[in-house]
Parts: C-alpha cells; sequence; structure tokens
C-alpha cells in the first residue's frame, strides 16, 4: 500500500484529496489529511464580516463532511516533518510515515512579528480582517466608531489575497456613505509598495479607483512600529502617520512546522519548483497554495488552478512518468469596489492583468479590469462554487492555464516576471 499525506485540509489540501482519491486505487493506496482544527472557513468571506456581521454563520462548515469517502482525516497539530526519514510527528508525539506528502498548511497573519501592533490598542483601534475573530472585533467597534481617520494598512509582501486590503478601503468607503458619516471619515490607503498594487496596469486602474472615492495613498511605507500611546504607525524612513482607526494586515507567515522542519524561507514558505510543486531537495514532497514559495499570488484561485493541474500530474507521475512542466502561475481575482460592483483581474507568473471579457472571450459576461455588477454578483456567487463544486474537486468551466483570448493589451510591456515579494 502507497500512503498519500497532505497536511492541511484547507482549500488546497481538501482539493487534493477530493481530486486524488477517485483516481488512485482503494487497495493500493492511502490517503490521508491532516488538520489541526475541525471547521474549514470560506476565508473570503472575513471581506464583509466587518460590514454585515450576521454574514458570519455562513464562514465555515465541518472539515469531515468536505471530504470524499475513503480519504482519512486526523485532526492533530502537526509538529514537524522529518523529510529525510519520510515521517511527520505531531504536538502529541505521535508519528505517520509516508510515501509522498504535500504540504498544504496556508499561511496566517502574525501581529506579533511587528513591535507594537499587539500592544494596548490590539482590538481597541488596531484591528485585523484577516482572521474571524478579527473580523468579527473590528465589526463590534465598526458599530459604534463615529468617525476619524481610518487608516488601511499593508504591513509586508506577500499576503494572501493582495486586493483585500484594497476591497476593505472601498467598502469601508460606501459603507460610511451610506451611514452618511463619510464627511467625518478620512481614509488613507498605506502599502509597501509604489503603487495600490503590484503589477502596473492594474496598479494604476486601481489608484484611480482610490482617488475618485478621495482615498489618499501612503506608499513605499515600510512599518517600523506601532506608536499605541501616540496612536500613530512610525515607517523604517520616520514617517509618521496618526490613526483613530488602524486596519492592518499584519505581516503573513508559512506554518511554524515548516521553520521546525528547517524545510522553508524567511517567512516559512516551501521552496517548490514553480511548474511542478515538487521540492528540489526531496522528491517525494510536494507543497500547493499558499504554503509554497511561488512567485504568484496567495489565493484561493490560485490554489484551485494549481490543483487541477497538480492532480493530473501527480497521478502521471504514479504511472513512472515525468511530472510535467505545466503550472503557469494562473491567477484570477475580484476586486469588491462596494455599490453593489467589482473588478476582477486574471494573470499569472508572466502576463499582467489586462482588460477583456471573462471566461468566455468576447462575451463574459465578466468583465475584466473594469467595475461591473455582475462581477459583484459573480463574487458572492463564488461562495456556493466554492463549498458545492471547487472542494468536492468538480472541474469549472473555466481554463486553468491563463488565456490571452478576449484580452485587450493596453500596456507597452504585457510581460511582467514578478518576484515572489511583489505578489
Ligand atoms: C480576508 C481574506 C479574503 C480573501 N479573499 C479571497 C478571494 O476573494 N479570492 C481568492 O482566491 N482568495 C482569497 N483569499 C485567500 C484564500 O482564502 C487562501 O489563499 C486560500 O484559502 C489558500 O488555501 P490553502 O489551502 O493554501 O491554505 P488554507 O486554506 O489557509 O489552509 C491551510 C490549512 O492548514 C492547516 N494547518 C496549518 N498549520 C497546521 C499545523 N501545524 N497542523 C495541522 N494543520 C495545520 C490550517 O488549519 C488550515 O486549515 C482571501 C483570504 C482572506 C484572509
Amino acid at each position: 500500500m502507497k500512503r498519500l499525506l497532505v497536511l492541511g485540509a484547507g482549500t488546497a489540501g481538501t482539493m487534493v484529496v477530493n481530486k486524488l482519491r477517485p483516481a488512485l486505487a482503494r487497495d493500493e493506496w492511502s490517503i490521508t489529511v491532516v488538520d489541526q482544527n475541525l471547521d474549514h472557513h470560506y476565508q473570503p468571506a472575513y471581506l464583509f464580516v466587518p460590514f454585515h456581521p450576521a454574514s458570519i454563520g455562513k464562514v465555515s462548515r465541518p472539515r469531515q463532511k468536505l471530504l470524499a469517502d475513503g480519504v482519512d482525516f486526523v485532526v492533530r497539530e502537526v509538529d514537524r516533518v522529518l523529510p529525510d526519514e519520510n515521517l511527520v510527528r505531531f504536538g502529541d508525539g505521535s508519528e505517520l510515515g509516508y510515501d509522498f506528502l504535500v504540504i498544504a498548511s496556508g499561511t496566517v497573519p502574525r501581529p506579533d512579528q511587528t513591535e507594537g501592533m499587539t500592544g494596548e490598542q490590539w482590538r481597541r483601534s488596531v484591528f485585523d480582517f484577516y482572521t474571524l475573530e478579527g473580523a468579527t472585533a473590528l465589526g463590534e467597534r465598526l458599530k459604534t466608531w463615529e468617525g476619524g481617520h481610518l487608516v488601511v494598512h499593508i504591513t509586508e509582501m506577500p499576503i494572501k489575497c493582495p486586493p483585500a486590503p484594497l476591497e476593505f478601503a472601498f467598502l469601508a468607503d460606501a459603507h460610511f456613505r451610506e451611514l452618511g458619516i463619510r464627511d467625518r471619515v478620512d481614509i488613507t490607503f498605506v502599502t509597501p509598495l509604489d503603487g495600490a498594487f503590484t503589477k502596473p496596469v492594474a496598479s494604476s486602474q486601481l489608484g484611480d479607483m482610490l482617488k475618485r472615492r478621495e482615498i489618499s495613498l501612503e506608499p513605499d511605507f515600510y512599518i517600523e512600529r506601532v506608536d499605541n500611546e501616540a496612536k500613530t504607525i512610525v515607517s523604517y524612513d520616520e514617517r509618521v502617520i496618526p490613526f483613530d482607526l488602524l486596519v492592518t494586515v499584519p505581516v503573513n507567515m508559512g506554518a511554524e512546522f515548516i521553520a521546525r522542519s528547517r524545510m522553508g524561507d524567511e517567512l516559512n514558505y516551501v521552496p517548490v519548483d514553480r511548474h511542478t510543486f515538487v521540492s528540489p531537495k526531496w522528491n517525494n514532497v510536494f507543497a500547493i497554495g499558499d504554503a509554497a514559495d511561488l512567485p504568484t499570488s496567495k489565493a484561493g484561485s490560485v490554489a484551485h488552478f494549481a490543483v487541477e493541474t497538480f492532480a493530473k500530474n501527480f497521478i502521471l507521475h504514479t504511472q513512472g512518468r515525468e511530472l510535467p512542466h505545466s503550472f503557469d502561475g494562473h491567477a484570477n481575482c475580484f476586486v469588491e469596489s462596494g455599490g453593489g460592483k467589482a473588478m476582477l483581474i486574471d494573470f499569472n507568473y508572466d502576463t499582467q492583468p489586462l482588460p477583456g471579457k471573462y471566461p468566455i472571450p468576447g462575451v463574459g459576461p465578466l468583465t475584466l479590469l473594469e467595475e461591473s455588477r455582475i462581477n459583484h454578483w459573480g463574487k458572492l456567487m463564488f461562495r456556493w462554487i466554492y463549498w458545492n463544486a471547487l472542494l468536492p474537486g468538480r472541474r469549472l468551466p473555466v481554463p486553468t492555464a491563463m488565456s490571452m483570448a478576449g484580452k485587450r493589451d493596453i500596456s507597452q510591456d504585457t510581460k511582467s516576471t514578478t518576484s515572489k515579494e511583489e505578489v
């Protein structure tokens, strides 16, 4: 019996086991997936929780119910991987062996990595919305907040879902307008990037959207500390930004067990081949989803396209074939822009987001790099698709590899090879 062990039953891990279980004979392969807790969260829903606290109920489902028959689910915290011994050790001292290991342990916000971030203002006037607890606490604060300076802040790239902080700023603008208190709120978007976003065409478009909403942009801001007493953030080049309410995206880091296993980089991401997901050090170890050190966005959509590619290639690999070098870094993200509209961006390792129609070239119905109501409905509908089609491993009617069909190349330079810090 061969053993496939998957660490993490989040977006990527769940899809990996659900796609591979029907394809690998049960009398030849055992498939086990491990997670540290029982409930699977649909993380994109966290964005809406501060503005619609009632949406909390729709965020989570029991992991066990999302797994295909014949997949063993183990609820345990991974302490470390011993890759030279093909062993995983857990917090309780128990161990599991494997023939193939897939690391899908994601990334988490780490406010403890920035001086003062978890000080006395934490969850009083300093919040994050990248955890359910943070989004819930922020929702409570917003109920009674009467206005002032709202600072929406990114600590350091890469972060998962890079457009989410911009979406938060757009939704906050719309929220305060709806309450009739927008004139009492100043909003500043503070980022370590040199513009609103990473890729030139999208950055300029999103920068214009900030301007139209009278949201100030503070680029190139590398935070050194949060001053809890003065209620300011201070950068390494000594710029000081005061806030009444700070909504920050803390440093994102891979799981601590990656560091304990000496398998990661300085942010605990696992180096893998960007086209095959295989580790250059251990040829039976793969990393997929946010846990991998790939120069594309950390996003559920990337996990989806990556797993589609990985599952097909892994089956070929089990038949003794070479792993095809086929993953192109395909990502697409809805960018909620408030007032019932959203934008959609679609890109890969080499090509930046461009305008056009998606998924049917020339038809859509979704519009690329342009706000529309149908994109907003697409974003809302995606939650249903996530639970009912994506996680079960059903094939969606969208191409796995990025396509230029239906796109208008309005840039001088369509190509935009990116480093992992930029996505
Ligand atoms: C606010 C917000 C909005 C987002 N919006 C979008 C969006 O609109 N579109 C989009 O595509 N993506 C979005 N994302 C990103 C998306 O949710 C993630 O990229 C996606 O979930 C990554 O999947 P993953 O499987 O790699 O990691 P995860 O889904 O995070 O799963 C990792 C799993 O590993 C487990 N794990 C970690 N450490 C251990 C351990 N030591 N032992 C055992 N188990 C462990 C965790 O419990 C977790 O279940 C958003 C994220 C956030 C926070």
